[in-house]
């Protein structure tokens, strides 16, 4: 978790999530799928526990990661 934001819940962890900074150095968790689709926030009331649109990220996700290619 950056210092300067609070933890995100599912968003941390999902593919979706982009961290989008202020001036003042805050940090803010958005929310992509808000841009097509008007259900999501843009910037979800946090920490996020449940949502339908979590797709986890494979970065956070290893299993997910090998989605990509055959492993190495
Ligand atoms: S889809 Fe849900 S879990 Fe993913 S970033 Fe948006 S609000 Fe968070």
């Amino acid at each position: 978790m950056a210092p300067n934001r609070p933890a995100a819940g599912l968003c941390d962890r999902c593919r979706h999530q982009r961290l989008v900074s202020n001036t003042r150095g805050s940090v803010f968790s958005l929310c992509e799928r808000s841009r097509q689709d008007p259900a999501y926030p843009r910037y979800p009331r946090l920490p996020v526990l449940s949502c339908p649109g979590f797709d986890a990220s494979p970065e956070t996700d290893p299993d997910r990661g090998s989605d990509s290619g055959p492993p190495r």
